[in-house]
């Protein structure tokens, strides 16, 4: 995971003024605030709006999905020519943030649909020459708008044959020619997989067709050819850079991320401060901060009260433990499964928000209504309540077999509420496991993909929590103190970008 290049120009001066203001194209395919189906969308709004901050030029193509209000003539029109066929683009430009514009796609026959990829976990057909256009529709805007473009940074695998085409079908090109291109992982369990067959669809040739291409276990992937195309490859925690090394975590992919280890580099998320801050929180009955934590009691009796779970007197000694998650193998549901039985005898009030597997759904439905008083459950998608969890519980559950990164566990660590989590990918990078002799860390970690560990680190958790009152405190502030912004990631992805650009040059 080295890189031998030499530096190129640095990006940012000690000023904070960048020393160059670079030119940089993203094409993912969803985004805040316009389409959202998980952290994927966080990133691609919150990463421009950094390097936006930072003095750098920031165009965000995503496509314009149903519902996406636009409001006149298109800033553009243009034709793109995919595979021998001719796609109208429309292209709706708005700045969002200083620096940022996002260029919003619109082809109706490919976006105006009922979901974004597909009805349930069946996806559309067509995606792969859905999201091909989507990345020509890009790079041929940037080249209608004449200006030589520095970065590509292409996000998944929808935008995975951004890369591919910048260094290939625009080799020689005025504007594309000699970006450098940057391909980041966000979850490696959705590859973009579909038959050989698309390849002349989308306009590639067959030479492309080969290990060392876009072959994939004998079709194409779209993600790979991201990731064998791009300069360097990025994913979005140091620790689920190294396990996409292995098996268990890459779906397919370890030996190729091997072959790419010295240009594959992991950089955490930030969280959005300002939405996700205890001290200024529009959805809590009281702001609070590290030195007084009165507010923090507030949440917890509204949370209990939501929930329909007993309050009283004693509030402040009785745990709360909550879990906000899609109810998948992901995130270590099958775990729950296995020791859900047992939860309600911890001594702990349980509160879980999520929905997803119907199966997983109904375990909590059950268990909510044996333990009415032990255990509340919504399953739904609820924002608001979500920051009434994090701010009300004592402990944050996140006993994922695979976490790219995650967000709720930094939320957690904002808000005073110690993660519980299984030391995997993002997780095992920002929670600090309890250490008894010192005192330090900022919450409490297990690495066995077993229930009977959650079960253990729970009940662990809970005796510090009933009898070591001082270190628990301490275990708050050390995650309350942490700043998990986007700035420091931003730095982070201008480093990378350096790095990329001194390869291509
Ligand atoms: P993933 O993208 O794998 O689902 P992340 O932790 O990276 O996991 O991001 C998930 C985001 O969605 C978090 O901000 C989390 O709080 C939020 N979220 C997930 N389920 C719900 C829900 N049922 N209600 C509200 N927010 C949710």
């Amino acid at each position: 995971i080295e890189g031998a290049s030499a530096p190129a120009t640095p990006l940012v001066t000690n000023a904070g003024a960048p020393a160059r203001r670079l030119r940089i194209l993203m094409v993912a395919s969803e985004a805040v605030p316009f389409a959202k189906t998980g952290g994927l969308a966080d990133v691609v709004a919150a990463l421009p709006k950094a390097l936006g901050a930072l003095g750098h030029d920031v165009t965000v193509v995503i496509p314009r999905y149903r519902g996406i209000p636009v409001t006149g003539e298109p800033s553009t029109s243009y034709a793109v020519s995919m595979g021998g066929h001719h796609y109208q683009a429309n292209v709706y430009v708005q700045q969002t943030s200083p620096g940022v514009r996002v260029a919003l796609v619109d082809h109706p026959a490919f976006f105006d649909r009922d979901a974004l990829y597909g009805i349930g976990s069946q996806d559309y057909g067509d995606n792969p020459r859905r999201f091909a256009f989507l990345c020509l529709a890009a790079l041929e805007f940037a080249r209608l708008e004449g200006r030589p473009v520095d970065i590509v940074h292409a996000h998944d695998w929808q935008a995975g044959l951004a890369p591919v085409y910048v260094k290939t079908r625009y080799a020689g090109d005025p504007v594309l020619g000699s970006a450098a291109t940057i391909f980041t992982i966000h979850n490696i369990a959705y590859q973009g997989n579909c038959s050989s067959d698309w390849l002349p669809q989308l306009g590639l040739g067959w030479e492309l067709f080969n290990t060392d291409g876009l072959e994939f276990w004998l079709h194409a992937s779209l993600l790979k050819g991201g990731v064998m195309f791009a300069d360097l490859v990025t994913t979005v925690s140091p620790r689920y850079a190294d396990e996409l090394m292995a098996p268990e975590f890459a779906f397919g992919f370890e030996g190729i991320l091997r072959h790419r280890a010295a240009n594959l580099l992991g950089i955490l998320n930030g969280i959005d401060a300002d939405v996700w801050d205890p001290a200024a929180d529009r959805y809590l009955p009281s702001a609070y901060q590290a030195d007084d934590l009165s507010g923090k009691l507030d949440a917890k009796r509204v949370l209990l009260d939501t929930y329909g779970l007993p309050t009283g007197d004693d509030l402040a000694r009785r745990p709360v433990v909550a879990m906000i998650s899609r109810m998948v193998d992901q995130k270590g549901l099958d775990l729950i499964a296995s020791v859900a039985e047992q939860l309600p005898h911890l001594g702990a009030a349980f509160v879980i928000l999520g929905t997803g597997e119907p199966w997983y759904e109904e375990m909590w439905r059950s268990l909510a209504r044996r333990y009415p008083d032990r255990v509340g459950v919504r399953i739904g998608f609820d924002e608001p309540l979500s920051h009434v969890i994090e701010a009300g519980a004592d402990l944050f559950m996140m006993p994922s077999r695979f976490e790219p990164c995650g967000l709720n566990q930094m939320y957690s660590l904002r808000y005073g509420t110690l993660p519980v989590v299984r030391a995997t990918g993002g997780l095992d990078d920002t929670v600090q496991n309890y250490d008894p002799a010192s005192g330090a860390g900022n919450g409490f970690k297990f690495h066995d993909a077993s229930g009977e560990a959650l079960l253990g680190t729970l009940r662990w958790a809970l005796h510090v929590f009933h009898n070591e009152p001082e270190r628990w405190r301490q275990l708050q502030r050390a995650g309350m103190a942490r700043d998990f912004s986007w700035n420091a990631s931003a730095h982070a992805y201008l480093e990378a970008y350096d790095r990329a650009r001194a390869q291509v040059t």
